[in-house]
C-alpha cells in the first residue's frame, strides 16, 4: 500500500500568550488564525495536498467561510474543541459531553457536514465513552513523542488501533526515541532534521501524520513579557515557516507519499471495520 502523508491541522486562535497567562487581545488572536490558515492553506492547495483540520466552535464561527473553501477542495473537518481555553478533564462526563456536544452541534449546523474524529486541546481529552457517546468515530489524541520538560510518551502505542470502541490514530513520531517532527520542532529543527526523522518513521510506519497550528503562519507581533522559555514557541514563524514547511513536502520523502485526509486514510486501510486488528509497529 502506497504510504500516506496526513497533514492535520489545529485550527485555534494565536494561543501562546493566554497559555502563559499574558494578556493579549482575543479578537487579534483569532485574526492571526485566520490569516496563518488562509496562508497554509493556500500553500497545501497548490501542492494538492487536503488537510485534516481539528476546529474549535470560537474559530468556526468566526471564520466559517475559509473552512467551507477547505471542505470544498477535499479537507475533512474534525472536532477540537469548544473553545482552545477549556480544560475538559477537570469537567465531570456529563459537564464535558454538554460541551462537546454543543462544540460539535455548532460545527456542524455551521459548515453543513457530519464531524467523525476528535482532538482534544492540549491532548486533554474526557474519558472515551465521552466521545463514543457524541458519535464519534475515531481520535487522533496520542503524540508518542518525548517532550522534554513536558510529557514524555514515547512508550504509547504508534499504530492505529481500537481503544474503548474508537479508532486512534497516533500523530508521528521517530520510533525508540520519540522525537516529535511537526510544528515546534520542525521549525526550530529545520528542513534536514526533519527529513531525516520523516525517514526513522516510515521506516516503521505507513503514514507521516503532521500537525502544525495556523498561527505558526501569521506575522505574529512582538508579545511583551513573553519569556526567554516561550520564544521559540513563536521562533521562525510566518513566512519563513512557510517558506520551510514548502521545501519539505516537494522533498522527499514527504513529496513522494499519497497525501489524504485521515478519513480517507482509515477507509483506504480498512481500519473502519470493527473487526480489523492492525498489525503492530515500531
Ligand atoms: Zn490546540
Amino acid at each position: 500500500m502506497l504510504k500516506s502523508l496526513l497533514f492535520t491541522v489545529d485550527v485555534e486562535e494565536f494561543v501562546i500568550p493566554g497559555e502563559l497567562g499574558i494578556v493579549f487581545d482575543r479578537e487579534e488572536a483569532y485574526r492571526l488564525g485566520a490569516e496563518g490558515l488562509e496562508r497554509l492553506c493556500d500553500l497545501l492547495a497548490a501542492r494538492q495536498i487536503p488537510a485534516t483540520h481539528f476546529v474549535t466552535f470560537e474559530f468556526a464561527r468566526r471564520f466559517p467561510e475559509l473552512l467551507r473553501a477547505e471542505v470544498g477542495r477535499g479537507s475533512e473537518i474534525a472536532l477540537h474543541a469548544f473553545d482552545h481555553e477549556d480544560d475538559l478533564t477537570k469537567l465531570s462526563d456529563e459537564e464535558a459531553f454538554d460541551r462537546l456536544r454543543a462544540a460539535k452541534a455548532g460545527v456542524e449546523g455551521l459548515l453543513g457536514l457530519s464531524v467523525q474524529g476528535y482532538r482534544a486541546n492540549r491532548f486533554r481529552s474526557p474519558a472515551r465513552a465521552v466521545l463514543k457517546r457524541l458519535g464519534l468515530t475515531w481520535t487522533s489524541n496520542l503524540h508518542p513523542a518525548w517532550v522534554p520538560g513536558a510529557y514524555n510518551h514515547r512508550k504509547a502505542r504508534r499504530d492505529p488501533h481500537r481503544s474503548e470502541g474508537l479508532l486512534e490514530i497516533p500523530i508521528s513520531a521517530t520510533p525508540r526515541l520519540g522525537l516529535p517532527v511537526s510544528w515546534f520542532w520542525l521549525r526550530n529543527l529545520g528542513a534536514t532534521y526533519f527529513c531525516a526523522a520523516a525517514k526513522r518513521v516510515l521506516a516503521h510506519s505507513n503514514r507521516l501524520h503532521l500537525y502544525v497550528h495556523p498561527w505558526e503562519f501569521a506575522a505574529l507581533p512582538a508579545v511583551p513579557g513573553l519569556p526567554l522559555s516561550a520564544r521559540l514557541s513563536v521562533r521562525r514563524t510566518g513566512a519563513p515557516f512557510l517558506r520551510l514547511l514548502e521545501r519539505v513536502l516537494a522533498a522527499p520523502p514527504a513529496g513522494s507519499l499519497l497525501a489524504e485526509t485521515i478519513s480517507g486514510f482509515i477507509s483506504r486501510s480498512g481500519l473502519g471495520e470493527v473487526s480489523s486488528s492492525p498489525a503492530s509497529e515500531g
